[in-house]
């Protein structure tokens, strides 16, 4: 299997070392960038399999970096994994909305970073699953069907696909932005209280599994299993 290349943007210059070492021993490809313009320089003709980036960089904010990625065709699927010092619950729903794929806060241990480095690619890779259950509930992605027990329900596309992006990842909380993102691809325009209407109509269809679809207050939705 051809190596996987793990990108770093950090300015603090100790951590590309350890990095290096860790990562390269774990088997991936490893290149690291002081600054956000050599690493834009650098995508505009690579590929790399995943980003780590720094939340503070001397000349751009990390943030906004990974929101541009996240914009961009030919880099919007790459995972990015963000390192920040701050531990505050608003930087982390901010880090959510620009697209992040997960967060390590520093002061951080090497092992959980290339842990996590590997989860998130594993996590990409994975084929798609034709069903997945979440509580009571099975979804035939082929079909196109869901069942509550032997009871079939009877859903909208959007409905439908809906319930697929919360089921995908359990636990995690996807805000409105990115729900619309997901689902409409920013093709229509609709509003995030579009998203609350169909979230609001998909629970009351789904009765009380519909439960299990929570309202992170001024975040965005999770499935949750009781
Ligand atoms: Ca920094």
């Amino acid at each position: 299997m051809e190596k996987e290349l793990v990108v770093l943007v950090e300015d603090e210059l100790d951590l590309h070392e350890l990095l290096r070492l860790h990562l390269e021993r774990a088997g991936f490809l490893f290149k690291a960038f002081a600054e956000a313009s050599s690493f834009l320089d650098f995508i505009r003709k690579n590929k790399p399999d995943l980003v780590i980036l720094d939340w503070m960089l001397p000349d751009a904010d990390g943030l906004e970096l990974c929101r541009f990625l996240k914009n961009r065709d030919e880099t919007k699927d790459i995972p990015v994994i963000m390192l920040t010092a701050k531990t505050e619950e608003i930087d982390r729903v901010l880090g959510l909305e620009m697209g992040a794929d997960d967060y390590i806060i520093k002061p951080f241990s090497v092992r959980e970073l290339v842990a996590r480095v590997k989860a998130v690619l594993r996590r990409i890779h994975k084929p798609t699953e034709a069903i997945i259950k979440g509580g009571p509930l099975i979804l035939d992605l082929d079909k196109h069907e869901v069942w509550l027990g032997e009871q079939k329900i009877d859903l909208t596309p959007v409905e439908f696909n809906l319930l697929r992006i919360l089921l995908s990842r359990k636990g995690w909380v996807f805000t409105r932005d990115r729900l619309l993102d997901l689902l409409w691809s920013g093709e229509k325009v609709v509003t995030e209280r579009t998203i609350d209407v169909h979230i609001r109509n998909l629970r009351r269809k789904l009765g009380e599994a519909g439960e299990m679809i929570k309202n992170i207050r001024g975040v965005g939705y999770k499935f949750e299993e009781n």
